[in-house]
């Protein structure tokens, strides 16, 4: 719904428009300044280590302190202080501390910053009709098939025994190889195309192409596979062991591009869920002033593949922040203060949703979906069949949203994820409303979603990016 766009007044009718329709001549500047930052980011945040540490080197250059070495030293926070705190290097959170104490509730945007891929084991390395291959196991819900025969990224870490870690990145650079996974030719793929599209390729059957000249020494086994040992020690100092304590993931190689004649969308992997991941952080480091609420910032990990272990939103790692803010910021600490903090904070659960497809009309309810060009899609409730497992917002919450939004010129759509009995998805929003916070899904809408490359519209980035920074600045109703 492009609300600020659409019908006069007298109007009862709630249209919905193209955002692009009444655009302001300072929106479509900030929307191209904003989005060539995104491509940017996209391009060198394919992980969620990467992300998370592009993330710091943001807040560190507009003057966030990292809320570690405060708590060491005790140092006091005050209203305008702007902190962050790093989660294993994988998950993060950010602030700039309000105007009033914690304990009335902080302004918090949560997205993530994993994305779907294809993990390297840790035994992977194999020599197999001449070639060494190394064996994966995919994180994420990924469509096998579109996988293979493109190429590939390597990036991660080794961490050696002694605690060194050694960073690997290699298929981004021109000059650098790439990997890739193979395909069946259809000559010979009676058999195969005879199954369906999630028995065609088997997640087992993903293994990547690594190398397939063999070693000098003849009286070697597995001269091919020695000769990618050889390669890892000459140039990392690593020997086939050292796979066993490395974080090693595959992604589809090269950086973000425009896409359409029109330059209007955004062609990437990862963009679930750096399409909000990284307007939410933007929206932080251009908060203007002292907030009223103090405005924070998660990033996590782990959310697709269930928001489990200590970087996921499961993970009391949130909690535990917002307790050392308390802790730091005047009074005593005690657990009802914390309880107190989280209740009253008011929550975007940053994440994308679906654009209606015009090749797959089947699978969406048209009033329903959110649209290209429809702006920031508000999402009500998750879940599927029956809402199950949905953090349903409430009418009330949806209102303030509503209010926030129209105030600021944001476009925006309403939005569930597809028609009733078709499927479903879930974030991060029930993990946060447990605390009995309000919280309500808001993102970028996709097309393509987990596949190697996403498609977004740069109109919708901005709006919700837009739509972001006016709830980490609200009031509440009150004077600001
Ligand atoms: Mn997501
Ligand atoms: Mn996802």
């Amino acid at each position: 719904m492009a609300t600020k766009t659409a019908s006069k007044k007298t109007d009862l009718s709630h249209t919905r428009g193209n955002g692009y329709e009444g655009l302001k001549p300072s929106d479509a500047r900030k929307l191209d300044e904003l989005c060539r930052a995104y491509i940017a980011f996209l391009s060198v945040s394919k992980t969620e280590r990467e992300a998370h540490d592009e993330a710091v080197r943001l807040l560190q250059a507009r003057g966030f302190k990292d809320l570690e070495a405060l708590i060491a030293a005790g140092t006091r926070l005050a209203a305008g202080d702007k902190v962050y705190r790093s989660c294993a290097g994988k998950t993060l959170a950010a602030a700039v501390i309000g105007r009033k104490p914690l304990e009335r509730g902080l302004q918090v945007i949560g997205g993530h910053i994993d994305s779907p891929r294809i993990d390297v084991k840790q035994n992977p390395l194999y020599e197999s009709g001449e070639m060494a291959l190394l064996d994966t196991h995919y994180y994420g819900g990924i469509k096998h098939y579109q996988w293979v025969a493109l190429p590939l990224a390597l990036h991660g870490v080794f961490i050696k025994p002694d605690g060194r870690k050694i960073p690997i990145r290699v298929g981004e650079d021109p000059g650098d190889p790439v990997f890739c996974i193979t395909d069946l030719l259809p000559h010979l793929a009676q058999d195969q195309m005879k199954k369906t599209m999630s028995d065609g390729i088997p997640g087992e059957g993903l293994d990547v192409v690594a190398g397939s000249v063999p070693c000098a020494d003849k009286k070697r086994k597995e001269r091919i596979k020695y000769r990618v040992l050889e390669l890892l020690k000459e140039k990392y100092g690593l020997s086939e062991s050292d796979f066993l304590s490395a974080e090693l993931e595959f992604v589809p190689a090269g950086p973000a591009r425009e896409a359409g004649f029109d330059r209007s969308m955004i062609l990437a992997y990862g963009q679930d869920d750096k399409a909000c991941a990284f307007p939410a952080i933007q929206a932080l480091l251009d908060l203007p002033g002292t907030p009223e609420y103090t405005a924070a910032v998660l990033l996590c990990d782990k959310e697709e593949i269930g928001s489990l272990g200590a970087t996921g939103m499961q993970s009391n790692f949130f909690e535990n922040t917002v307790g050392e803010m308390v802790n730091l910021s005047g009074g005593t600490y005690s657990e009802l203060t914390l309880k107190r903090a989280l209740g009253a904070s008011w929550m975007i659960s940053a994440d994308v949703n679906v654009l209606h497809d015009p090749l797959y009309p089947g699978v969406s309810e048209l009033k329903n979906a959110a649209l290209l060009n429809g702006g920031a899609v508000v999402t009500k409730f998750t879940g599927a069949r029956g809402k199950s497992g949905a953090n349903d917002a409430n009418a009330e919450f949806v209102a303030e949203i509503r209010r926030i939004f129209d105030a600021a010129g944001v476009v925006y759509q309403s939005a569930e994820l597809g028609k009733v009995d078709q499927g479903g998805g879930g974030t991060i929003a029930g993990y946060m409303a447990r605390y009995g916070m309000n919280v309500i899904d808001c993102g970028v809408g996709v097309l393509s979603m987990h596949a190697p490359w996403e498609l977004s519209g740069k109109l919708d980035v901005y709006m919700t990016y837009k739509g972001y920074l006016a709830f980490l600045k609200d009031a509440r109703g009150g004077k600001k």
